[in-house]
């Protein structure tokens, strides 16, 4: 990861870089701020900029011996630390590396990822991770080794916070005085959860948002989306790239479901038996929560037809939704809605039970055949 593929933060990069260039870069720095405005990202294009043979106009290189191991974030002088679970007999064992192997992916996917991302990925389900004791001898082992290849050595620790005390007292020594060469960098979302030995052992960085203008053109080079759609998602995201994906995806969402509630209406309305069994097919190849997210939708729908029937004015929808509502909105009045509901509701019941989608939604259709025309 090279300065230039962080999503703006332009400031801070050339802090970090000024400081290398006099010599004064501090041996260890707290990242902190919102999820999503690119904290690791920052972190590691800083350690790849340190250990670049070949430095270049304020960034590193992208391609000598050095850069192509940090590409993939296998350079044996990087090591990360993170919060992670345990059972409770192996307690004394596992470490950060014990997962480095769902880490590393994930982190070289994309540096900007949830928390939520993580934990999904470590199917930690509801249990709460942390970074445990053990790690302490872990960091303090790393940290004593000689550097491999590079003049630095660093170490980026995500989710300080998430530090038990027992770890973070055993870290305070070297975290204060680490061997020569040796940075730490510490990338956190709640600053005041870190106890506050550690903070005052490290160099705050406080990141802000990312500005409107390069986030609006990441969103566009990496979601493939217009400017004005791009432009759209900024004004909501609060300068992050967490909440912008989130809103894209829940629009994608959306104009999924919308697609698939215009066929199902369209079926049921021309009392096509043929295509409703295709349509049972293809939803019920979805996964369960994203059938429930469909019918969630069409609850949705029906309740905005009926209201936009009633008084076009108060209803919420989309410029699509209401361009395809003009029509449809006559199908939902007071003598159908509440037989709607309670069709989209037991459907979403028996979904929820696992009864077999493919009978379910069939069975949807043919009942809304049955009132669509009242
Ligand atoms: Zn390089």
């Amino acid at each position: 990861m090279r300065f230039k593929d962080v999503i703006g933060q332009d400031e801070i990069k050339s802090r970090l870089v000024q400081a290398y260039k006099d010599n004064r870069v501090s041996h260890s720095y707290l990242f902190y701020g919102a999820p999503g405005v690119g904290k690791m990202a920052l972190a590691i294009a800083f350690a790849q900029y340190l250990s670049c043979e070949n430095k270049e106009d304020g960034d590193s290189c992208g391609h000598c011996p050095s850069c192509l191991k940090y590409e993939k974030l296998v350079h044996p002088d990087l090591h990360f630390v993170f919060p992670y679970i345990t059972s409770s007999n192996s307690q004394n064992k596992a470490v950060s590396d014990t997962y480095i192997d769902l880490w590393r992916p994930m982190v070289n996917n994309s540096p900007y990822f949830s928390y939520r991302d993580w934990t999904n990925n470590l199917q930690s389900e509801n249990k709460q991770c942390q970074i445990y004791a053990a790690e302490s001898a872990e960091i303090i082992k790393k940290v004593s080794l000689k550097t491999y290849e590079s003049d630095y050595k660093v170490m980026i620790i995500w989710l300080p916070e998430k530090m038990n005390t027992e770890c973070a007292n055993k870290i305070l020594k070297v975290l204060e005085e680490p061997p020569h060469n040796t940075v730490f960098l510490l990338v956190s979302n709640n600053r005041e959860d870190i106890l506050p030995t550690i903070q005052s052992r490290t160099q705050p960085v406080k990141v802000l948002g990312i500005a409107d203008e390069p986030l609006k053109q990441a969103l566009v080079e990496k979601f493939g989306i217009s400017e004005s759609e791009a432009a759209d998602v900024v004004k909501i995201s609060n300068g992050s790239f967490l909440e912008a994906r989130q809103q894209i995806e829940q629009d994608e969402e959306n104009a999924f479901n919308f697609d698939n509630f215009k066929s199902l209406m369209r079926i049921c309305y021309k009392y096509d038996v043929v295509s409703t069994f295709d349509f049972a097919k293809s939803i019920s190849k979805l996964s369960r929560e994203r059938q429930k997210s469909f019918i969630n939708y069409c609850l949705i729908m029906v309740r905005e037809n009926f209201v936009r029937n009633v008084n076009s004015d108060v209803a919420y929808l989309t410029k699509e939704e209401e361009e395809f509502s003009v029509n449809f909105s006559r199908c939902i009045n007071e003598r159908n809605i509440d037989s709607y509901i309670t069709i989209l509701n037991d459907t979403y019941y028996q979904i929820e039970r696992n009864g077999n989608s493919e009978i379910i939604f069939t069975d949807t259709a043919f009942n809304i055949m049955k009132i669509i025309r009242k």
